[in-house]
């Protein structure tokens, strides 16, 4: 059971790793070109959150694996409940059950709001 998602992690970290490397490449290219049109630059913020979200999975899997290594992979880092399977097998890299997911997406949300509104004052 542990290996399977170990492997999956694996797979899934090499993917990530192959697409970054070869992502950072066009991000050079596409910032050397001096007539930047405002097409190009949608496109670029488009790749650069993308590139931020596989980032941010790249370090989510990397903990994931550490935690297989500290034999608390499966459980979640916040109320210490179990992740249900069906959300591992959906997310391997999970690190919340789904209750306390959806309470730090709600926070970061809010976070969100409040510095856009307080930032555009
Ligand atoms: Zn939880």
């Amino acid at each position: 059971m542990l290996d399977n998602f170990k492997n999956l992690l694996s797979e899934k970290r090499q993917e990530l790793a192959e697409k970054l490397s070869n992502r950072e490449e066009i991000a050079i290219e596409r910032s050397s070109d001096a007539l930047d049109s405002v097409q190009r630059s949608a496109e670029r913020e488009y790749a650069i959150s993308s590139l931020d979200r596989d980032w941010q999975t790249l370090k989510d899997i990397d903990l994931a694996l550490e935690r297989m290594e500290d034999g608390e992979y499966g459980t979640c880092q916040r109320c210490e409940e179990e992740i249900s399977p069906k959300r591992l097998k959906a997310i391997p890299w999970a690190a919340y059950c789904i209750t306390c997911q959806e309470k730090i997406d709600r926070e970061r949300r809010n976070y969100r709001e409040e510095f856009v509104l307080s930032d555009a004052a």
